[in-house]
Order: structure tokens, then sequence, then C-alpha cells
């Protein structure tokens, strides 16, 4: 199975899509994890990804695709899970021509649905452990101990230097402009499910669920 998890930053994607890696055996394939990673590299190319990040701007489809071509290439495991990617249509259309060239296709487009004013208080209160990814929430989802992960017992908390709420304004304006086109580009296509992201975590869990099985 391949799937896109679709929604605005803060919808809930990325801990849906850790979900489904531990329960399904899929594939995380998240661009935002792919560039945080680059623009740790001392490289060129990672300090002009890192100030178009923070500036919550998209970076290059050229880019970002050709980082997904590569991931294409390793372990298919039970499916990949594009997360935050695509971004634009050229990204779309990019990832339809790869799947095919590997004889995969999509099975499902899920959109998270949410309203922006639950996205600034979910965003700016967000951090995760650098350890294993779990993510956490100043007041919604803190650790039982302060600054220990319930996961792995990690200490090594991080918040994304782009989740304040000036990047947050850009990055809405990017999803709305350039991401939000590929809802009715799927809906067309019949690929496009929707679940309800502001339910709870367990809820959009089995909404998922429900769609996959
Ligand atoms: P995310 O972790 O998905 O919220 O992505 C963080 C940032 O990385 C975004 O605000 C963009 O600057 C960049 N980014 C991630 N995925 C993409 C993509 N598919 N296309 C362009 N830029 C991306």
């Amino acid at each position: 199975m391949n799937i896109i998890l679709l929604g605005p930053p803060g919808a809930g994607k990325g801990t849906q899509a850790r979900h489904l890696v531990e329960t399904r055996n899929m594939i995380q394939l998240s661009t935002g994890d792919m560039l945080r990673e680059a623009r740790t590299s001392g490289t060129e190319m990672g300090r002009i990804v890192a100030d178009v990040m923070d500036s919550g701007q998209l970076v290059t489809d050229e880019i970002v695709i050709g980082l997904i071509r590569e991931k294409l290439e390793g372990d298919r495991a039970g499916g990949f899970i594009f997360d935050g990617f695509p971004r634009t249509l050229p990204q779309a259309d990019a990832l339809a021509e790869l799947l095919a060239a590997m004889g995969e296709k999509l099975d499902a487009v899920i959109e998270m649905q949410v309203d922006d004013a639950a996205l600034v208080a979910r965003i700016t209160g967000r951090f995760t452990c650098g350890d294993c990814g779990e993510v956490y929430h100043d007041v919604t989802h803190r650790p039982k101990v302060d600054g220990v992960c319930d996961k792995c017992g990690g200490t090594n908390m991080k918040r994304r230097a782009d989740d304040n709420e000036d990047s947050l304004r850009q990055r809405l304006m990017e999803y709305y402009k350039k991401t939000s086109p590929l809802i009715g580009y799927y809906y067309a296509k019949g690929q496009l499910r929707t679940v309800d992201g502001l339910a709870e975590i367990d809820d959009v869990q089995k909404a998922i669920a429900a769609i996959l099985d």
C-alpha cells in the first residue's frame, strides 16, 4: 500500500505516519525530515534549504523530488507513506511517474482536515523527542516526567526553528496557494479520502485504518 497524508502543518500527519510505521511496517517518507537532515550537512545546499525552511516557504520541486526519488530506490516493506510530499502539482505529477516506473500505484490520498485556529495552538506548543521522534505538546501532551521521553527515555527534546507564529503564517499561505489544489486534483482522480484531523489521536488512527483495511 502506498498512501499520501495531506494536510496543513500541524494537522497530525507525522503522528499518524509514525503509527502506521509501527503497526503496518510501512515506510514514512517525510520530505520535511529529509530536509532537516540536509540542513545539518554543512553544505551550501544545506544553508539555502535552512533559510527557505525557516522563512516558511517551499523548497524547490527539483530538490524534494530528487530526495524522494532516492528513497524510492530502497526497501519498499509494507509500502510508502508520503508525509508532506507532494506539496505542489508538479510534485504530484512527478510522484505518479516515479511510482508508475516502479510498477507501483497510490492506494489512497488521505486528507487530514483541521481548522486554522487549532493549527496555531498545536504548532506553537509542539516539541519532539530528538532520539525517537515522539511528538509532544506544552499543553495537550506533556511527557510524564518533564524533559524525559515517555517512549524511549531520551532527554533530547527539540523544537523546530519554524514552529513559531510568523513562520506558521507563511507555511499556511504556501499550503493554501500551492498544496491545497492537490485536494481537487486527487478528488478528480477518485483517490481522495478525508478524515477529521481534530478528533482524538486514537480516533484519527481508527478512521485511517478503516480506509486502509
Ligand atoms: P514539514 O516538516 O513537512 O512541515 O516541512 C518543513 C518545511 O520543509 C516546509 O515548510 C518547507 O520549507 C520544506 N518542505 C518539506 N516538504 C516539502 C515539499 N514537499 N516541497 C517543498 N518544500 C518542502
